[in-house]
């Protein structure tokens, strides 16, 4: 794809939805943190529905660590894979108390290192929270930018590393959430909606679907 169809793409997502925001609900990066380590192979909507219950009564790495492995997961019991994520968010809690005065770190390394963190959940936060360029690559955004050719790549460093590449400083911070909604609405994995989407005669998808409904 050409560097001025990813523009005009870019500006028809921009001008479609200027403020994009994560669906995931937070108030602070530690909240955010917690939200996408938990969001992990599970829709925003099964976490949001714990975390409405948990934030409220817990909300610092203080209050996890407090409330403990067994406290933490009778709030995520409804998410898969809690168990282990209970484990997770309690120890990255602790270190948070112990290493970062409680605050979460504005700092790759230092985010990676947590347990049950790893580079797409940095990225994330690094963007949502703190507003970095940063592109975290999950399932959505590898499929859209393969279909689509904007940034074809076999795995999701690859992609990564191509968006950070292709996608002018402009739309960097937001470029993220473009894509998620994107893939999640409208280009999803199983029926894309090639006769609704708002890129359609830009996308060289060769397979597009028509109608959509
Ligand atoms: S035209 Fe179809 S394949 Fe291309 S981005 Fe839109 S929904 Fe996805």
């Amino acid at each position: 794809m050409n560097k001025d169809k990813r523009r005009a793409i870019l500006e028809r997502l921009r001008d479609n939805n200027p403020h994009p925001q994560t669906e995931l609900n937070y108030s602070s990066p530690f909240e955010l943190l917690v939200a996408v380590t938990l969001s992990a192979q599970a829709t925003d909507v099964s976490v949001n529905k714990a975390t409405d219950k948990l934030f409220p009564v817990a909300n610092t790495p203080q209050a996890i660590a407090d409330l403990g492995v067994d406290g933490l997961k009778e709030y995520i019991k409804t998410i898969g894979l809690y168990n282990n994520k209970a484990i997770n968010v309690v120890a990255l809690s602790k270190i948070l108390v112990e290493q970062y005065n409680g605050e979460v770190p504005e700092n790759r390394e230092a985010l990676e290192s947590l347990p049950g963190v790893g580079r797409k959940t940095a990225n994330v936060v690094l963007n949502t929270a703190f507003g970095w360029p940063t592109i975290a690559v999950d399932t959505h955004i590898f499929r859209v930018s393969n279909r689509t050719r904007f940034a074809p790549g076999k795995n999701v460093q690859e992609v990564e590393d191509k968006l950070l590449k292709v996608v002018p400083a402009e739309f960097k911070v937001d470029v993220h959430h473009w894509l998620i909604l994107h893939g999640r609405y409208t280009c999803i994995a199983r029926k894309p909606r090639c006769g609704s989407c708002l890129i359609e005669d830009l996308c060289e998808f060769k397979e597009k679907i028509y109608p959509d409904d």
